[in-house]
């Protein structure tokens, strides 16, 4: 129980704790470490509101694993050390539903929700009747058994009445607690039934991941989390930074017979009692509603914010709030009668898939873009999406003229969820995927574990289109008024062949061309002017090297002072800098090997354009000097680029990820897994955005 000790209490049994480690804490006092440790991981994980420092909560974990090492006698199931699984998971056994897991049943909008009072009235004989208001989570339901306090089983629904058995991979979730003391209101079993969620942060993150390793990205958070419950490796579900809202207890039972808990006797009350337990459940206390148009104005508001939420949810859940009332009520085979779920608009729409274009990007990667029918999905309209690679069509089985269902999840890109096959009418054509390049038609060739086919024609049209778009783009050599419309309009009149092509650009052809008078040619001669003065990591990511992104293209540019000093580097070398792995460090390598970049380097410089690094001639100077800084999570004060800039300007450098090299994680709100990961490294200082600002100052 975390809330009904004083936090103050807490606090001096953790400073007893911290004391004691100078000395070594003793092994007599093992549970009270452990219930120190998941007071604090309670605080962190569920209400995000951490009162001691990682460095702190770290030292008491070690002193807690040490204890368990030297006395593996004294190690529990439920001990905070014992999250972590090493061993893979044959199977998932299947396990029966101490009470089956039903559905809910649906309503749409305020007339349903007044239907579902009248007969809950009528059903009860009642005239008025309290309701409970919840978020409609969109994860993967699940079910958690506790016994004796401890969790001892976890299960997917499955198909309701039994589900899978996956208690590893949800003990690797953090806001589930390992141990509940159920025992101090008399429970001796519990079965409790939450929702398992993967954050939008998390999962746009993890779909990042995906694409740039080639691999297919997931179509929405719920099928994150569900997948990432059926995975082998309980470590690799530990990364994915899942978490788990519970919202119903849906069986117990007690020590001694005879007394139905006080608490449990509202399903407001069950959340409080659950949430003083240690696990995440909805406001228990805001969301009693004494009449049904209450609930009404209260789902309306919610779905006005349902954007603003770190997760998807997809509608309210509307819940008889007392006990007796639900029982008097009762159930269908299909849904219980005091409860239902006021879904919000769908995010979901079906429409034609009527062919599929074949797009060829800078890196000659060729993408198959499905050509929809218009339709609206979640407010916009959606006529393309891309789907990916071979194996991506063949896994989904689309074919042309096939009814799709696609699916636009909250600030996520739309996704093709499934094609509709038993809508077929037979005369779908599969999608053929070209031999050769759809613009200039050599041969495409594919790499062993690579899922995508490239033109490996240098000189594809497509591709110099697209790499001079890149070249000129806003984060590269931003070159201001040329954009994407104007290289395609160059090239395809010939004015423009090439990159350095930018440079010797025909201005009185181009103003022989419509749209292009004196101001905006004069504007584009000074943009392309001033784009020669821009600093060489800029270059260096407008060259659009494979998997060199702004960041490594920043650390590429301080590591030499001039760009051809590359070709003196080996693969080995280039792994030593930071954030360069093996396969970054081959690509890069094989840039600089290939005589025709070299020529290329050498025509632009020749053109004017700077490839020295004219900072690193004069030692750097700043305050943060040899400091590594990361952010994560939302800035309040600045933005997030002007914060990275900042850095930079005195002198720090930036990673793109949480590694021992790192020194700084500045963490803004709603900051997700990079913070844990961080945690676990005490020579990582994790501090907020005024911290950092403060430590501009010193
Ligand atoms: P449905 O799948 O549409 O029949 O809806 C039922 C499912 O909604 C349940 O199985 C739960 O997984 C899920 N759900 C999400 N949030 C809640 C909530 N607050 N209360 C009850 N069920 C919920
Ligand atoms: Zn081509």
């Amino acid at each position: 129980m975390y809330r009904k000790e004083q936090t103050h209490k807490w606090m001096e049994r953790t400073q007893t704790l911290l004391q004691a480690l100078k000395k070594g804490i003793p092994a007599a006092v093992i549970e009270e470490l452990r219930a120190v440790l998941r007071f604090h991981e309670n605080r962190y994980y569920i209400l995000s509101d951490p009162l001691l420092s990682d460095y702190a909560y770290d030292q008491l974990f070690k002193a807690l694993e040490k204890i368990e090492k030297e006395h593996p006698t004294l190690i529990r199931p439920d001990s905070p050390t014992q999250r972590v699984a090493h061993e893979l998971t044959k199977e998932f056994p299947t396990v029966q539903h101490l009470v089956p897991m039903l559905s809910l049943d649906n309503s749409y909008n305020a007339e349903d929700l007044l239907d579902f009072d009248r007969k809950v009235r009528e059903l009860s004989g009642l005239t008025a009747v309290p309701y409970c208001v919840e978020p409609k989570f969109d994860g993967g339901s699940i079910s958690l058994i506790y016994e004796n306090d401890k969790l001892v089983r976890a299960a997917t629904r499955g198909d309701g009445v039994a589900g899978d058995e996956v208690t590893n991979n949800i003990r690797q979730i953090r806001s589930v607690p390992l141990t509940a003391s159920f025992s101090t209101c008399g429970i001796k079993q519990a079965e409790i039934r939450g929702e398992v969620l993967m954050n939008k942060e998390n999962f746009n993150g993890y779909n990042q991941h995906l694409t740039a390793q080639g691999l297919v990205p997931l179509a929405n958070p719920r099928n994150a989390a569900s997948g990432t419950l059926r995975l082998k490796d309980p470590r690799e579900v530990a990364k994915r930074n899942l978490e788990v809202f519970v919202y119903h207890l849906s069986y117990f039972s007690l020590q001694k017979e005879e007394q139905w808990p006080l608490a449990l006797q509202s399903h407001a009350a069950t959340l409080g009692l659950l949430w003083e337990l240690g696990f995440r459940s909805p406001e228990h206390e805001k969301i009693v509603f004494s009449t049904i148009q209450e609930v009404i104005d209260y789902c309306t508001a919610f779905e006005a914010t349902r954007d603003a939420l770190p997760y998807e949810i997809d509608g309210m859940v509307i819940k008889v709030n007392e006990v007796a009332v639900q029982e008097k009520l009762g159930m269908t085979s299909h849904h219980p009668r005091w409860a239902v779920a006021y879904k919000f608009k769908a995010r979901q729409a079906t429409t034609q898939l009527i062919g599929i274009e074949f797009q060829v990007g800078r890196t000659g990667a060729v993408t198959p873009v499905a050509k929809l029918e218009p339709v609206a999905v979640g407010g916009v309209m959606v006529s393309s999406i891309s789907v990916h690679n071979q194996e991506y069509i063949a896994e989904k089985d689309l074919r042309i003229g096939d009814q799709v269902l696609i699916e636009r999840a909250g600030d996520v890109i739309p996704q093709i969820v499934k094609s509709l096959t038993e809508a077929r009418s037979g005369k779908e054509k599969p999608i053929e995927f070209p031999s050769v390049c759809p613009v200039c038609a050599s041969k495409l060739f594919k790499e062993e574990e690579e899922a995508v086919w490239r033109c490996i024609n240098t000189e594809c049209p497509a591709q110099i289109v697209e790499r001079i778009i890149h070249f000129v783009s806003k984060d590269a050599l931003d070159i201001r008024g040329f954009g994407e419309a104007n290289v395609r309009k160059f090239v395809e009149l010939g004015l423009l062949h090439d990159i350095p092509g930018i440079y010797t650009l025909d201005f009185t052809q181009i103003a022989t061309l419509e749209g292009f008078g004196k101001k905006s040619i004069d504007n584009l001669q000074q943009a392309i002017e001033l784009s020669k003065k821009q600093p060489l990591h800029r270059l260096i990511y407008a060259l659009g090297i494979r998997y060199v992104g702004e960041t490594t293209a920043r650390t590429l540019a301080n590591a030499v002072t001039h760009l051809l000093d590359f070709q003196q580097f080996t693969e080995e070398q280039l792994q030593q800098l930071e954030d360069v792995g093996t396969k970054v460090a081959g690509s890069i390598f094989q840039f600089f090997s290939n005589a025709e970049h070299i020529a290329l380097l050498q025509r632009l410089e020749k053109l004017g354009l700077t490839l020295r690094n004219e900072k690193k001639a004069s030692p750097a100077s700043g305050s943060l000097i040899g400091k590594t800084f990361l952010f994560t999570g939302t800035l309040s004060k600045l933005k997030r680029s002007e914060a990275e800039e900042m850095v930079r300007t005195h002198g720090g450098q930036l990673l793109s990820g949480v590694s021992a090299k790192l020194n700084y994680l500045v963490a803004g709100e709603e900051a997700g897994s990079k913070v844990e990961k961080a945690k676990k490294n005490p020579s990582i200082h994790i501090i907020n955005e005024q911290e950092f600002i403060n430590l501009l100052g010193k």
